[in-house]
């Protein structure tokens, strides 16, 4: 199946950028730490913390809640995995696949984000630049209400 490959191919590549960040800053190389990322690139889509802890008990993959919560702060920092702004009371994070700028809309109500394919906006985050902020990831939110919201919301 095309996106097992892909995703393989995105796990196998976090996994060495996470060596090279590691060995780079003297840090320890701990299993757990390459089994939380290899669980956060299975999420082909966002995920919070508590779906990654879920994943890798699925898995069978014995990592402790604090070591979840302190490998995706060091993903983070490693520029392996991208942190959505807080829309509901979880924080949502997202696999890296490369370092074109991303469009979503995002419901205030349900947190489900969706990619919005838009040329022209796409094109003007791209060219976004700035000299007092040094940018790792071009993301862009448009926040509101989904359709499902929307017509739950009617029939209150
Ligand atoms: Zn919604």
């Amino acid at each position: 199946m095309a996106t097992a490959t892909h995703t393989q191919h995105l796990q196998e590549r976090a996994a060495a950028q996470l060596r090279d960040y590691l060995v780079t800053r003297g840090m320890r190389q701990t299993p757990e730490r390459y089994a939380v990322l290899a669980a956060a690139y299975a999420f082909t889509t966002t995920f919070t913390a508590e779906e990654l802890i879920a994943r890798l008990k699925e898995e069978h993959a014995y990592v402790s809640q604090p070591t979840v919560y302190n490998s995706l702060q060091l993903f983070l920092q490693a520029n392996l995995v991208v942190r959505y702004p807080h829309v509901t009371h979880q924080s949502v994070y997202l696999r890296v696949e490369s370092d074109a700028p991303r469009c979503y809309q995002v419901c205030n109500y349900c947190g489900r984000t969706t990619p919005i394919k838009n040329r022209a906006l796409t094109a003007a985050v791209a060219a976004y630049h700035t000299r007092s902020f040094n940018i790792s990831h071009r993301v862009l939110y448009i926040c509101g209400v989904c359709g499902k919201c929307k017509r739950m919301k009617n029939e209150e």
